[in-house]
């Protein structure tokens, strides 16, 4: 540590405490209302329910906190030799040879606005279409959508379906709250209650959980609308950028394919917050005219690893004329996303620009 502030790691587990705040915050608001529901309020009808959409909304809040998200895998990240070349050259056109190289066999579509390939300086690799680098976990995140800080970890690739299913879980415990307990709040203000301690219990409960249930039906409407239009929370504020140009809906296969690409081709998981998203976090399809023809479609190395890959077959070939109707359908929709496409441009190497995450 430096000499005139604390040692960096008391700084590190001062973070670390902080980085739990809120998911400490929503345990200890659960419990409680656990107490207040099941302790105070106790409805013998209801608990049967209510401990029904209890353990769903706990298992899948598990479930988003602690699956790790998935980084690139090895065919991304440069070779020693090419890092060395990278940390040597400052000419920009050389080392846009060596990332575009470096690319070659990878199904990398997008670009940076610049139409460079896209390059994380920190993890030294090239990233995989819909990766981000996250600054708080400091490592590249598939499809990243958002560091989220109520489960203090990355919703990306490896738990966005859990992270929807917390969203849904934990709304409708809170609307199961709301209907149940609404006769009691209104019964709390028209002086019908005895004068116990669970009068208060019953009122907080209420107040809590219809607040919690307008915050959450708006997060859980938005992501909804993402995950038809198959966008992540990033790119719904700066669409991908494709070797053509720009395309906001340059992932999106339909309404049906959007929907099994996160929720997987089981029906009977789509409810359970176990892992059944399609594909494995790098590649994704695409549905645009021009295919990259100097693009490899799947990573070397890669198909045989991956056994959702033989149950779904990604279109290696454009999609425009066989979309779905429920895709014709789903464009009549109110666009709403505002693509903040002001690219960084004072860096100093534009051959390795790289995005600023939020
Ligand atoms: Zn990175
Ligand atoms: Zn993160």
């Amino acid at each position: 540590g430096s000499p005139d502030g604390p040692p960096s790691s008391v700084r590190r587990s001062c973070q670390w405490l902080i980085y739990w705040v809120p998911v400490l915050f929503i345990g200890s608001i659960v419990a409680w209302s656990y107490y207040a529901y099941v302790g105070q309020l106790c409805l013998m009808v209801c608990l049967l329910a209510y401990h029904l959409f209890f353990a769903m909304f706990v298992w899948s809040y598990w479930k988003t906190i602690f699956t790790s998200p998935m980084n690139p895998s090895k065919e991304y990240h440069l070779t020693y030799a090419d890092k060395e070349l990278l940390d040597r050259e400052t000419r920009s056109e050389i080392l846009q040879e060596v990332l575009r190289r470096a690319a070659k066999d990878l199904p990398v579509y997008t670009r940076t606005m610049s139409g460079a390939i896209r390059y994380c300086d920190r993890c030294q690799l090239v990233k995989p279409d819909r990766c981000h680098h996250c600054s708080v976990c400091d490592k590249c995140i598939l499809k990243m959508d958002h560091h989220c800080p109520w489960v203090n970890n990355c919703v990306g690739f490896s738990n966005y379906k859990f992270f929807l299913l917390f969203l849904a879980y934990s709304l409708l415990y809170c609307l199961f709250i709301v209907a149940t307990d609404l006769q009691y709040f209104i019964k709390f203000w028209t002086n019908g209650l005895p004068d116990t301690q669970a009068k208060f219990h019953i009122m907080f409960l209420f107040f809590a959980a219809a607040m919690f249930s307008v915050s959450l039906s708006s997060l859980f409407g938005y992501h909804c609308w993402l995950v038809t239009k198959n966008k992540s929370t990033l790119e719904a504020f700066r669409a991908p950028v494709f070797r053509h140009g720009t395309d906001k809906n340059g992932f999106s296969l339909g309404f049906d394919k959007n929907l099994r690409q996160v929720f997987g081709d089981e029906k009977k998981y789509w409810l359970l917050p176990v892992f059944s998203s399609l594909g494995d976090g790098c590649s994704f399809p695409t549905c645009l005219v021009n295919q990259d023809p100097e693009q490899a479609s799947t990573p070397s190395g890669h198909s045989s690893s991956n056994k959702n890959e033989n149950s779904h077959h990604f279109p290696a070939k454009p999609l425009r004329d066989s979309q779905s109707h429920l895709l014709t359908d789903s464009q009549s929709w109110t666009e709403t996303s505002a693509s903040i496409e002001n690219n960084k441009s004072g860096m100093t190497n534009p051959a390795l620009t790289v995005e600023n995450e939020t």
